[in-house]
């Protein structure tokens, strides 16, 4: 369904991003892959799955490191046809006690890039009247929890820019959807489960069922395949008119 297009998913080494880029290289997309740590893990992933990869290692918070990673993909494939806002990180701690340097590198990575992604990306996208931009928010934007001060403002704004793109792509063939998931065990997550594993001195099976028991009716991760899956009928032509959608998969979290 997407060969011949080119999708960009950033922090797409580890987790929710590098499950969307392997479910778009499923359906033929040669795929921009960024973000940290195992970097070559990935790529051969996504290589073995028959397409072109390029690697950039922007660092989400550097605009000026976005503009160049945005270049990169246009002069290697021409242009982005699917850009995945995924990059994210977390801080816990209540608002008083919020380090300001977490509060900036939340706002700057987790919603900032996505406004710089998304202005360099829409004019090819308009140019060639198709395009898909989706943004990985959360349940955190449609819901609080407490201690998450910037990570819910940043995934309430993220929804908001979302809204607003889908509005000004709305007569075009590009659109823009975010999808917002419940609790899925990524590196992410893990690290809430050991804290609280820690703070408790609970086992990490009895952490991992007190994480989900809180919030999660379904006791049960949504996967980094199920998410792919979403955003591939996101890219399908069924999806063509779901436009400024935030669309949870959270086994029942925002239902509450
Ligand atoms: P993860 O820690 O497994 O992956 C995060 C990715 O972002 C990695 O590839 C990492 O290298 C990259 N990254 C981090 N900082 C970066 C930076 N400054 N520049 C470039 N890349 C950077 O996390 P995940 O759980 O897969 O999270 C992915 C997204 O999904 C995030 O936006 C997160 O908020 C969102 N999300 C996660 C969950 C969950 O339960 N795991 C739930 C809802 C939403």
């Amino acid at each position: 369904m997407l060969n011949g297009k080119t999708a960009l998913v950033t922090g797409s080494t580890s987790g929710i991003g590098l499950g969307i880029a392997k479910a778009l290289a499923r359906q033929g997309a040669n795929i921009v892959l960024n973000g940290f740590g195992e970097v070559e893990a990935a790529r051969a992933e996504v290589a073995a799955l028959g397409v072109k990869v390029l690697y950039h290692g922007a660092d989400m918070s550097k605009p000026a490191e976005i503009e160049d990673m945005m270049q990169a993909a246009a002069s290697a494939f021409g242009r982005v046809d699917v850009l995945v806002n995924n990059a994210g990180i977390q801080h816990v701690a209540n608002v008083e006690d919020f380090p300001v340097d977490r509060w900036d590198a939340i706002i700057a990575i987790n919603l900032s890039s996505a406004f710089h992604t998304t202005r360099l990306a829409l004019p090819a996208m308009k140019a060639a009247n198709w395009g898909r931009i989706i943004n990985i928010a959360s349940v955190h934007g449609l819901v609080a929890s407490a201690q998450k001060s910037a990570y819910v403002a940043a995934k309430h704004g993220i929804v908001g820019l979302t809204k607003v793109t889908a509005l000004e792509t709305a007569t075009t063939g590009v659109t823009c959807n975010a999808i917002c998931p419940g609790w899925v065990l990524t590196p992410l997550v893990q690290k809430q489960v050991d804290a609280k594993a820690a703070a408790l001195g609970l086992s990490n099976e009895e952490a991992t069922k007190l994480l989900l028991g809180e919030k999660e009716p379904s006791m049960q991760f949504t996967t980094p395949e199920e998410l792919g899956e979403l955003a591939v009928f996101f890219c399908s032509p069924a999806a063509n008119n779901v436009r400024g959608a935030a669309w949870n998969m959270d086994g029942g979290w925002v239902a509450q």
